[in-house]
């Protein structure tokens, strides 16, 4: 769909204005070749103009385009949900509950679930594993900004960056070195070249054979670019996770942060991407409805 290329405020003003307009962007986006049951997968269906549904000739379903997916039993207008999705997509360093609250007039508990339900949407399934140039660093977050805390308390996060490429940041249960060679395994492939990392004990324990020789490690404690040798580039994605943290999040616990770290490598993945707000929109009729009371649900870890 060409009109969501490049979306900007005043597109999303014009063209996604009322229910009956973001539901037909919807429609097209779901069933390009023309509306098929959910249920029995049957393109024999007929429109119930009235309640804007459908109902299935073969098994009897009714349906509308929003069935099924994370928009379903929303009572959120459509409009207000097109807008989030766009903010969204927009802040670089990430939308709080409580700023989507104040634009969007909605409650505060409505905002906290339509944040998490795109940033679900919004993680990336199916990834390429990295390579090329890697850098690979760890950071840690959480806790207060204005005192100092032990790492221990700290969730510690592994950012993985192909230089030119894509970023992936994970939070890792700890820094020891099994867990890092796990997630260097899941995420960087046979064919990278170069790995490139700070003089931290972590990663020649981390490293396979062959990975280990092909990697070269800068001393931060004497520079931080030596030629070619830095990890400024997956530097930069941090210093962008810990402003989104501070200054928009305020707290992330523990529970929520492997979310919050996708929704930032989605946008900064999709940075170049002109048809991100589609592709996102897209996203969200694919993802089932996540349920408020598993988003809430009690868990031991403590906050970070
Ligand atoms: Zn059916």
């Amino acid at each position: 769909m060409d009109s969501l290329k490049n979306m900007d405020m005043m597109k999303l003003m014009e063209d996604c204005r009322t229910q009956e307009e973001c539901r037909a962007i919807l429609e097209e986006l779901r069933w390009k070749d023309g509306v098929r049951c959910p249920r029995c997968g049957s393109e024999k269906v007929s429109r119930i103009r009235k309640r804007f549904q459908y109902d299935c000739d073969s098994c009897r379903y009714q349906f509308s385009v929003t069935s099924g997916t994370i928009f379903h039993d929303s009572h959120l207008p459509l409009p207000k949900w097109f807008a989030a999705v766009f903010l969204m997509c927009e802040a670089k360093k990430g939308m709080s509950a409580l700023q989507i609250k104040r634009t969007l007039h909605t409650g505060y508990q409505t905002a906290w679930y339509l944040c998490h339900r795109i940033r679900a949407a919004m993680m990336e399934d199916a990834q390429k594993k990295l390579g090329g140039t890697v850098e690979i660093e760890e950071t840690y977050v959480g806790g207060k900004a204005r005192r100092w805390r032990p790492r221990s308390q700290k969730s510690a996060v592994i950012g993985i960056r192909q230089r030119n490429g894509d970023l992936r940041m994970i939070h890792a249960e700890d820094t020891k070195s099994e867990t890092v060679r796990e997630i260097i395994k899941a995420n960087v492939g046979g064919h990278v070249e170069v790995i490139m990392t700070d003089e931290s004990a972590i990663y020649p324990w981390a490293l396979d054979k062959i990975e280990k020789k092909k990697h070269q490690t800068i001393c931060h404690a004497k520079e931080y670019v030596a030629g070619d040798v830095h990890t400024n580039t997956v530097e930069s994605a941090f210093s962008l996770l810990k402003r989104g943290i501070v200054g928009t999040w305020h707290k992330v616990s523990a529970k929520h942060l492997a979310a919050y770290l996708d929704e930032m490598c989605f946008r900064f993945n999709n940075r170049k991407n002109p048809y991100l707000f589609r592709d996102t929109l897209v996203k969200l009729i694919q993802t089932p409805n996540l349920e408020y009371k598993e988003l809430t649900a009690q868990q031991a870890e403590p906050a970070a």
